[in-house]
């Protein structure tokens, strides 16, 4: 029997394909796309506005979705963890992460499988590099929250495993999906980076109106090679020519992420050389107080070094946010995913 056609991840195109292939109109099609990205469905036969006849026939050559929810952990606060897994073995991590307050519902996906960058705060960077998520299967994380809550993802940031301007070509394609077919608006949507440049560069050319994430980390080469080894690769003085490259032709402003590690990122000093670095850059700040992960050497700053961080940038003239933690509680903070089943 030959392989059936995944409808996740599919755009407006293959389903007319399909409704074409089994002699069905457009307007099938537009069905079978809205029960798909609009109302998550779990099966073929949930679509009940198509006939049980077209039902059957579109059951005989495609299934909703291959991926398995291997473990699923919910946090006191909300956040929700899920453990995906891809037919051919592999795993990755998805977190649904709401705030108080606000109707938002915030996807965090992964865009790889492992991560070569191996930042020494991150549990996924210890892994290593295994293999890049084409589009569907990152579509697919979306969509497995969806059909699991029942509720619609407001927000998408590419935050989880990997990193995202190495797998570029299926992020963008994907980043679409969400846009189009999602109808989530582009910014909504924030892609992170650990600071590849010419992906940053291929971003500022497409003039991308998502937001754009850098993880900075530190404002000095020495200490922030310690952090980000990709740092060797794309130095902080060429990395600040492709920010500035960036903001000018995309009119966007820049979140950057800013990792607070006890007595090495958290100083004074390093708080001044941040606002220093980031004087010409037009961009807010998110500082992340570190989370500990299992055997790590760093620990997490103190109340009183975050508070004089902040003050610091915002006397320079920045806007600056503290990240609040989601999630600690089932290894769903920020660096601590890892994508592997009894991790
Ligand atoms: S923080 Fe992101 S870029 Fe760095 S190792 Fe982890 S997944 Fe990769």
């Amino acid at each position: 029997m030959s392989k059936k056609i995944i409808l996740s991840g599919l755009i407006q195109q293959d389903f007319e394909k399909i409704a074409q292939d089994l002699k069905a109109s457009k307007f099938r099609a537009r069905q079978i796309h809205n029960w798909i990205y609009l109302k998550s469905v779990k099966s073929i036969d949930e679509m009940t506005d198509l006939s049980k006849d077209f039902r059957e026939k579109l059951s005989e050559i495609a299934q909703v979705s291959d991926v398995t929810v291997k473990t699923k952990q919910v946090s006191e606060d909300g956040t929700i963890k899920y453990l995906i897994g891809y037919p051919d073995g592999n795993c990755v991590e998805t977190v649904l992460m709401r705030f108080d307050n606000r109707t938002n519902l915030t996807a965090c996906v992964s865009s790889q499988v492992g991560c070569a960058i191996n930042c020494s705060f991150c549990a996924t960077g210890k892994r290593g590099f295994v293999r890049n998520l084409t589009a569907a299967e990152i579509v697919e994380q979306v969509l497995t929250i969806q059909r699991d809550t029942g509720l619609k993802v407001t927000n998408v940031v590419f935050m989880g495993q990997g990193e995202p301007l190495l797998n570029l070509d299926n992020v963008l394609q994907s980043l679409t999906i969400f846009n189009e077919d999602f109808q989530i608006g582009a910014r909504r949507i924030t892609i992170s980076t650990s600071g590849i440049i010419p992906g940053i560069n291929k971003l500022a050319e497409l003039e991308m109106q998502s937001t754009l994430a850098l993880s900075l980390h530190a404002p000095v080469s020495e200490v922030r090679k310690q952090i980000i080894p990709v740092e060797s690769k794309y130095p902080l003085a060429e990395l600040k020519e492709a920010l500035k490259n960036y903001t000018n032709k995309t009119g966007r402003r820049i979140t950057i992420e800013y990792l607070l590690i006890k007595d090495l990122t958290d100083t004074i000093e390093m708080a001044e050389s941040t606002a220093i670095f980031l004087k010409d850059i037009k961009c807010n700040v998110n500082l992340i107080p570190y989370n500990p992960i299992k055997d790590s050497k760093f620990k997490k700053p103190s109340t009183s070094s975050i508070m004089k961080f902040k003050y610091i940038l915002e006397h320079s003239g920045k806007k600056v946010t503290i990240r609040l933690e989601r999630g600690a509680d089932i290894d769903a903070a920020c660096g601590q995913l890892t994508g592997k089943v009894n991790s």
